[in-house]
């Protein structure tokens, strides 16, 4: 395998990685590429983190020369990748939407009451939208879980959590901004750095694991039934579509 890929998060610290590759440029674009594992190990990898506005580094830029990767490691059939695909991005929804440990309703009611806003009618107003937001968001969680433990189908598109997460995710950044006004950018201490890193992280989640509008896409086509978006020719091959 030979290629690049950007946005690969954690992969400086994976033993383990999976590629979709393009096996068959002759086949339709989502025809023709295959699902398969790559020991991160083997020569010809090269990983480099980026640095991010925030200092950390959560994705990589990963670089591959002439990989050679057993058969053995692909997953579903060759040719075949774009199915297993698009199982592995639902799952990924599922995880990114019901993933919050902390909430973050927590930490901007501390934030407020440290700021003294806590009967500010306008922070008030908002910090109960937003529990009452994480408290839906939490609870298709628990359902899509409680069904995954079933052996069941989610009840819902886990594109659906996702989609209120990254709201969510906007709401909290742009409040603890908000509550802590100009000088949370300065401040160094746990509660302003907490608020930064929520500032400028909030639209991390409308774009990792699939935009918001592929992800309305999706919802409105699988589970609305919508008609699909007009678009290319289904049937051209890959290696003739413009690029
Ligand atoms: C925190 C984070 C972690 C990530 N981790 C990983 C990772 O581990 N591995 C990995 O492979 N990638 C990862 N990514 C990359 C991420 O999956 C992509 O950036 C994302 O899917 C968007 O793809 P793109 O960058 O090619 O943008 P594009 O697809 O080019 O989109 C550009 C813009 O066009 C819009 N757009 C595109 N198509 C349509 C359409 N059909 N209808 C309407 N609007 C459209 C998009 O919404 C967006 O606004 C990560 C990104 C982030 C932010």
């Amino acid at each position: 395998v030979t290629g690049q890929k950007v946005w690969n998060s954690a992969a400086q610290l994976c033993d383990w990685g999976f590629l979709l590759v393009r096996t068959d440029p002759d086949a339709p674009k989502h025809r023709g590429i295959t699902f398969v594992l790559v020991d991160m190990s083997t020569p010809g990898i090269e990983v480099r983190p980026l640095v991010q506005i925030n200092g950390s580094a959560h994705f990589n830029e990963v670089f591959l020369d002439e990989v050679r990767i057993p058969v053995a490691n692909v997953i579903g059939e060759i040719n075949e990748g774009w199915t297993v695909a698009r199982t592995v991005l639902a799952n990924e929804a599922a995880f990114i939407g019901g993933s919050a440990k902390t909430l973050a309703s927590t930490n901007l009611r501390t934030l407020a009451e440290a700021a003294g806003l806590t009967d500010d009618a306008n922070v008030r107003q908002e910090l109960a939208d937003l529990i009452t937001r994480e408290r839906v968001v939490a609870w298709m969680g628990e359902q899509i879980q409680q069904a995954v433990r079933r052996g069941e189908m989610p009840p819902m598109d886990p594109g659906l959590i996702k989609l209120m997460t990254a709201d969510n995710r906007v709401r909290s950044g742009n409040m603890a901004m908000q509550i802590t006004g100009a000088g949370g950018m300065a401040g160094d201490s746990p509660e302003t750095t907490w608020s930064q890193v929520e500032l400028m992280m909030r639209f991390a989640v409308s774009i990792g694991g699939g935009t918001n509008e592929v992800l309305r896409n999706n919802v409105g086509e699988r589970a609305l039934g919508l008609p699909r978006e007009p678009g290319y020719d289904k049937t051209q091959p890959w290696k003739d579509i413009p690029r």
